[in-house]
């Protein structure tokens, strides 16, 4: 079963994993537990100011069809800085 985003309550598909110290810096206490979606972990991060592109890890998507694990071949802080 697809788990769900706690806080936009929509399925995800997007597996990530970031360092735990970055994590409690950006998630607020009450969503560290439970999952948090990346859009909405990146907004969590823009309102708090906090840059993390580096430091993300183990992006994949699990689809139903198919699935991937990603390499990061780009990345920046801020938006639409590619
Ligand atoms: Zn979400």
């Amino acid at each position: 079963m697809r788990q769900t985003c706690k806080v936009c309550k929509r399925e995800d598909y997007w597996n990530y994993s970031v360092p735990d110290d970055l994590w409690h810096a950006i998630v607020p206490a009450n969503l560290q537990s439970g999952v948090v979606c990346l859009g909405c972990f990146d907004r969590f991060a823009a309102e708090r100011t906090i840059e993390y592109a580096g430091s993300v890890r183990n992006v994949r998507f699990a689809g139903d069809m198919a699935a991937f694990e990603f390499d990061i071949a780009k990345l920046s802080n801020g938006p639409y800085r590619f």
